[in-house]
């Protein structure tokens, strides 16, 4: 059959833009620009690298939760979600990075962030550390890193759903970092819920759950979070590479190893 120059038009356009539907191929997969790439070290601890190099470790941890510690690690800029010893410890890194506290001083009350730091706009969101408005566990920082138009929020140690005026302040959500251990944090059936509420774009990565690196006894393994999830992806490593990619036929959920 011959196909007519419209139709033909048409196929060169969707090759060229990908925006047909479906999964994407692995070329277009290899053709989406790279805008960074996410480490997991261990309970709610990333290092965000954005391509032009900027280096973002969100909550270090400290060494007796279990985790190994990377030896001589740097970073440009440090957040710290809210002032408890699992989120904040500066001596992961030997350099004297930018640190971002999401509380203030004397932890009663939010720091309210919107700041840009080099190539990363860096936005916080208050929250807290239980559903009692912070009665039993305190306050919690939502921050949400803006970097080649990707929006990356990591949710600490949240400890609720959210209601309308923290789902209107967070906005939209292209990568989730979401705690689904329970105990102190959101359990997997919460984290669902508010994942669900965010709706992030392309990806959702849990954290603070139980490995069998972690020496806290109050945290869920993450198989009751993954339990009737679809589009689960287990990386290898702790790593996985962040693309600007435009649509996605659903959010992926990406587990890494802390190995
Ligand atoms: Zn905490």
């Amino acid at each position: 059959m011959r196909r007519s120059p419209r139709a033909i038009l048409l196929a060169a356009l969707t090759a060229v833009l990908g925006v047909a539907g479906g999964p994407p191929s692995p070329a277009r997969a290899a053709a989406a620009p790279v805008v960074g790439r996410l480490t997991w070290f261990g309970q709610s601890c990333f290092l965000l690298e954005t391509a032009a190099g900027t280096r973002v470790l969100i909550d270090p941890i400290p060494k007796n939760i279990g985790y190994p510690l990377p030896a001589g690690l740097r970073a440009d800029l440090v957040t710290i979600s809210h002032e408890h010893a699992d989120h904040d410890n500066l001596a992961m890194v030997t350099n004297k990075p930018h640190v971002i506290h999401g509380l203030t001083a004397d932890k009663k009350g939010w720091a309210h962030i919107d700041e840009r730091f080099r190539d990363v706009s860096v936005r916080s969101v208050g929250v807290y550390h239980d559903d009692r408005r912070g009665a039993q566990r305190g306050l919690d920082t939502v921050f949400i890193f803006e970097v080649g138009g990707l929006r990356i929020a990591h949710l600490g140690d949240l400890g609720h759903t959210l209601d309308d005026d923290q789902l209107e302040a967070i906005g939209s959500v292209d990568v989730l970092l979401v705690p689904v251990g329970g105990g102190t944090t959101l359990d997997a059936y919460q984290a669902t819920r508010v994942i669900d509420q965010l709706h992030p774009r392309l990806m959702v990565v849990p954290m603070h759950y139980q490995t069998d690196a972690n020496t806290s006894k109050d945290l869920a393994p993450l198989d009751p979070f993954l339990e009737r999830k679809a589009n689960v992806r287990r990386e290898a490593g702790p790593t996985v590479v962040l693309t600007s990619v435009k649509a996605r036929p659903a959010t992926e959920i990406v587990v890494l190893n802390w190995r």
